[in-house]
């Protein structure tokens, strides 16, 4: 495989399972030194152990400011930088309808998804700054960032919020040489939709649902890694504030 991220230092948020743990793999085929962030340790542990080059796990709730700057301290102590983030950690929260929302949940939702990547954007600058570096951010959106649905309120708000931080630290990360872009996936079986009460992780719900996709199926966790990894690469040199989906032709229709 061509080896795209040759001493290259990626921190991934949520690769302990689904698109981040591909987004791992991917990073790690292909020459990058990868620090495997998750809340769920012994996932991350798992990930970091089978990548086929450098790894690092690190248990870490991306909602809280000091988990951020730890395991950011932590891979500048194992690899003695960084240069590519995905910020990936999400959580889909229960599917409701409007006025049945519980605070609390919309609450979760937004700390995880959407202060987390500010949390985690923010890190990186500081450490670019630090290191005296340029970069590159990926942040994981959705097609729920695009558009509305009439059950996920709480999930849309921060995932269309994420298009705001990315959009505002692209143009101040432009002068400095750190893109920043995000990429939009449509529907993808994985860990996320266990227990929200909606869509089912695996089966008839989720086949159904993707028998509606133009392209006539969900997509995997590796095809969106190939867009997060193109996004964190060279090949992107001039993409800056882009939002890429992945979704079979699902935000068009
Ligand atoms: P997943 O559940 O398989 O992976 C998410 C990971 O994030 C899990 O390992 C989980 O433990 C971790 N996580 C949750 N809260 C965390 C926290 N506070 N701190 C650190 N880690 C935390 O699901 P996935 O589908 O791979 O989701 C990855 C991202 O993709 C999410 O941001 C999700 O919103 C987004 N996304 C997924 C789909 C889809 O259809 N699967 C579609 C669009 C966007």
């Amino acid at each position: 495989m061509h080896r795209r991220f040759e001493d290259r230092v990626a921190v991934v948020t949520g690769a302990g399972s689904g698109i981040g743990a591909a987004t791992a793999r991917r990073l790690s085929a292909e020459g990058a030194s990868v620090v495997v962030v998750d809340l769920a340790g012994d996932a991350a542990r798992h990930v970091a152990a089978a990548l086929p080059g450098p790894a690092l796990a690190v248990q870490a709730d991306v909602s809280r400011e000091e988990d951020t700057e730890a395991y950011l301290a932590s891979a500048v102590d194992r690899f003695g930088r960084v240069d590519l983030h995905h910020l990936n950690a999400g959580v889909i929260g229960t599917f409701d309808r409007l006025p049945d929302i519980a605070i609390e949940d919309f609450d979760r939702v937004v700390a995880v998804n959407l202060r987390g990547v500010f949390l985690g954007v923010r890190g990186a600058f500081r450490r670019y700054a630090a290191q005296g570096s340029g970069g590159a951010i990926v942040i994981t959106a959705s097609i729920a960032s695009l558009r509305g649905s009439h059950d996920l309120l709480p999930y849309e708000s921060s995932k269309h919020g994420v298009l705001g931080v990315m959009r505002g630290a692209a143009m101040y990360g432009g002068p400095q040489g750190v893109r920043v872009n995000a990429v939009a996936p449509g529907l993808v079986p994985t860990g996320l939709f266990a227990g929200s009460g909606g869509v089912s992780g695996a089966g008839d719900d989720l086949a159904r649902r993707g028998a509606t996709v133009p392209q006539r199926r969900t997509g995997t966790p590796e095809e969106v890694a190939a867009a997060v990894t193109y996004l964190l690469s060279d090949d992107a040199s001039y993409v800056n504030g882009e939002v890429l989906s992945v979704d079979g032709g699902s935000a068009w229709v």
